[in-house]
C-alpha cells in the first residue's frame, strides 16, 4: 500500500475501505508504468487476477495492451488523457477480454469504467482511480433484443406484415416502416392514425373497422377485412388482426396488431363472386321458365284423378323452389362485397310486409301451421325487400328445421325504441355453442338431422349483414330438441 497516502488516511483503515469498493484499482500517475498501489476484492475477481500477482506492478504488464494501442477508449490512453487534462474520464462501454484460467481461453467481457484523478501532497496529480464494472450481461441481453428485433422485422418483411400499436389512453399510436408501403406512401413517410384511417371509406370504417373493434373491447380480439384507397385512389385490400391488453379494472389500455396487404386475394374472391354472380344470373332465366311452366302444369292438371301426376308436379314445385333459394342466396352473397349492399329505405307497415312474406311461402309450404296474429300497423323506416328476405329466411328456416305437422308462430312488436320481430318453431334446437357461430358465413350446425337438410349456411349471414346495416340486432334463443326463436329488431 501507498505510504503517500498516509497524511490523508490511516493505512489500514485506506486499506479496509479500498479494498472492499466496488471494482476498484488506484495506479501511480507515473507514465508509462502506472503502477498499480492497491485493488479492491471485486476488481481482482472480475479480473480473475490475484492481489499477490499484481500490487506493485505496472498496470500494462498486468493487462497487456498490445491489440488496444490505437483504441481511443484504451486504458493507457485515458489515463494519459486524466493525468494530462486533470478531468475525470467516464468510459461508458468497451471490450475487454479476460483469460480464463480454467479453460486456458479468453472470454469476451464488456466493461464500463471511471477515471478519478486524485491529487498527491504537492497538489499536482499523484493517482488515478479506475473504477470498473462489469456490463458484459447487459450488453449482450441488449445486443440480444437487437437482434430480436432485427430478426421480426426481418420476419414482418418477408411476410409483407406491419405492426401497429394504439395506447388508448393518450391516443399516441406507432407503427412499422411497413404500413407507408401497404397504404401506399413512399418508403419512410411516417403516418397518423387519422391518415391511415382517412383512407378507409366512412361507410366501411363504421361497419367493418368499428364494428369489430367494439366486440373487440369484449373479446380482447379483432380480426376483419377492408378495402383502402391509395393515395393514387387505386383500391386495395387489408387484412387487420390484433388484440386488445386490458389493466387490472379490465379497462382497456391498448390496442395492437398487424397489418397484411391481400389485395392479390381479395381481387381473385372478388373474380370469383363475380363469376358466381354471373352463372347464378344465367341459371335464374331458365329456372323462371321452369316454374312458370309447373305452375302452368299444375293449373291444366288441377282436378286430374291422378295423383302421380299431381304427386309429381308437387315435389318438381318443391325441387325448384329450393334451387331458386340457393341461387337467389349465392346471388345476395355476391352483392355483399362492402359497399355493395346498398339499403332503400322507406316507411311501411311490419305486419303487412310478414304477411306478405307468409303469403309467398304458404303455397309451397303444405306441412307446417303458420300463426300469426298481427295488431294494426306497425310503421318502421328500413329496406323493405331486404327485411323481406330476413323473415322469409327465418321462416323457411323454422320449417325446414321442425318436425312436419307443428307449429310455426311468427310476431312483430314494439319495444322500447325498437320493433321487435320473432318466428318460433318447434323443432331440433340450436346448441349453445352454436347461437352466435351460425350467423358466420357457411356455418351450418352439425348433426345427424342437418346432415339431411339441404342448405349452405348462407341465408343467416345475409340476415345478420342486412340486420347489421340498419343498426339492428339478430340473435336466436333456442334449447336443443325444444324449439328455437329466432330474433331480429330495428330501432325506429
Ligand atoms: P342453411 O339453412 O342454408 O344451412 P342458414 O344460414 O339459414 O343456412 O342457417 C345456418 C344454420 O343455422 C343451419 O345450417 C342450422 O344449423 C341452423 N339453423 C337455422 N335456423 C334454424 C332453426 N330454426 N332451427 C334449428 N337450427 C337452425
Amino acid at each position: 500500500m501507498s505510504a503517500d497516502l498516509k497524511h490523508t488516511l490511516p493505512e489500514n483503515i485506506f486499506r479496509i475501505v479500498f479494498e472492499k469498493s466496488p471494482g476498484s484499482i488506484l495506479v501511480k500517475a507515473d507514465i508509462p508504468r502506472f503502477t498499480i498501489l492497491a485493488a479492491s476484492d471485486t476488481y481482482l475477481k472480475v479480473t480473475s487476477s490475484t492481489r499477490e500477482a499484481i500490487i506493485g506492478k505496472g498496470f500494462f504488464e498486468v493487462f497487456p495492451d498490445e491489440t488496444h494501442l490505437n483504441d481511443a477508449n484504451a486504458a493507457r490512453t485515458i489515463f494519459t488523457q486524466v493525468i494530462k487534462t486533470g478531468q475525470k474520464i467516464d468510459v461508458p462501454t468497451y471490450q475487454y477480454d479476460v483469460y480464463n484460467a480454467d479453460t486456458g481461453g479468453y472470454e469476451q467481457h464488456f466493461w464500463s469504467c471511471s477515471n478519478v484523478p486524485v491529487l498527491g501532497d504537492d497538489n499536482k496529480i499523484a493517482y488515478i482511480l479506475n473504477t470498473v464494472t462489469d456490463i458484459t450481461g447487459e450488453v449482450k441481453a441488449k445486443e440480444a433484443a437487437i437482434e430480436s428485433e432485427n430478426r421480426l422485422r426481418l420476419a414482418n418483411e418477408a411476410t409483407g406484415l406491419a405492426t401497429w400499436d394504439l395506447d388508448m389512453r393518450d391516443q399516441s399510436f406507432v407503427c412499422s416502416p411497413g404500413m407507408a408501403d401497404i397504404f401506399g406512401h413512399p418508403a419512410g413517410t411516417v403516418l397518423s392514425l387519422e391518415e391511415l384511417r382517412s383512407q378507409i371509406s366512412a361507410d366501411d370504417f363504421e361497419h367493418i373497422v368499428r364494428r369489430s373493434h367494439q366486440k373487440a373491447l369484449f373479446s380482447g380480439r379483432h380480426l376483419y377485412e377492408v378495402r383502402i384507397i391509395w393515395p393514387d385512389n387505386s383500391a386495395h385490400w387489408i387484412k387487420a388482426q390484433g388484440m386488445v391488453l386490458f389493466d387490472e379494472q379490465k379497462q382497456p389500455i391498448r390496442m395492437l396488431g398487424t397489418i397484411l396487404d391481400i389485395t392479390e386475394n381479395k381481387r381473385d374472391e372478388i373474380r370469383k363472386n363475380d363469376f358466381i354472380a354471373m352463372a347464378s344470373h344465367e341459371l335464374k332465366t331458365p329456372l323462371t321458365s321452369l316454374k312458370a311452366y309447373i305452375q302452368l302444369l299444375t293449373k291444366k292438371l288441377a282436378g286430374t284423378d291422378d295423383a302421380f301426376i299431381s304427386n309429381a308436379l308437387i315435389k318438381a314445385g318443391n325441387q325448384v323452389n329450393k334451387m331458386a333459394d340457393l341461387i337467389y342466396g349465392f346471388l345476395d352473397l355476391s352483392r355483399l362485397e362492402p359497399g355493395k349492399l346498398q339499403l332503400k329505405i322507406q316507411q311501411f307497415d311490419m305486419n303487412k310486409l310478414i304477411a306478405n312474406v307468409i303469403a309467398e311461402t304458404n303455397p309451397v309450404n303444405y306441412t307446417h301451421s303458420i300463426i300469426f296474429k298481427p295488431h294494426g300497423e306497425l310503421n318502421v323506416n328500413a329496406d323493405r325487400d331486404k327485411i323481406g328476405q330476413v323473415i322469409s329466411n327465418f321462416l323457411s328456416n323454422a320449417i325446414k328445421y321442425s318436425p312436419k305437422e307443428s307449429t310455426v308462430t311468427l310476431s312483430a312488436k314494439i319495444a322500447g325504441d325498437n320493433v321487435l320481430v320473432a318466428v318460433a318453431d318447434k323443432g331440433i334446437g340450436v346448441k349453445l355453442k352454436d347461437q352466435e357461430k351460425i350467423f358466420q358465413r357457411f356455418y351450418r350446425a352439425e348433426s345427424d338431422h342437418i346432415k339431411t337438410i339441404s342448405g349452405f349456411g348462407i341465408g343467416l349471414y345475409l340476415a345478420s349483414e342486412i340486420i347489421q346495416r340498419h343498426k339492428g340486432k339478430i340473435w336466436v334463443e333456442s334449447e336443443e330438441d325444444k324449439g328455437s326463436t329466432f330474433y331480429f329488431s330495428l330501432p325506429l
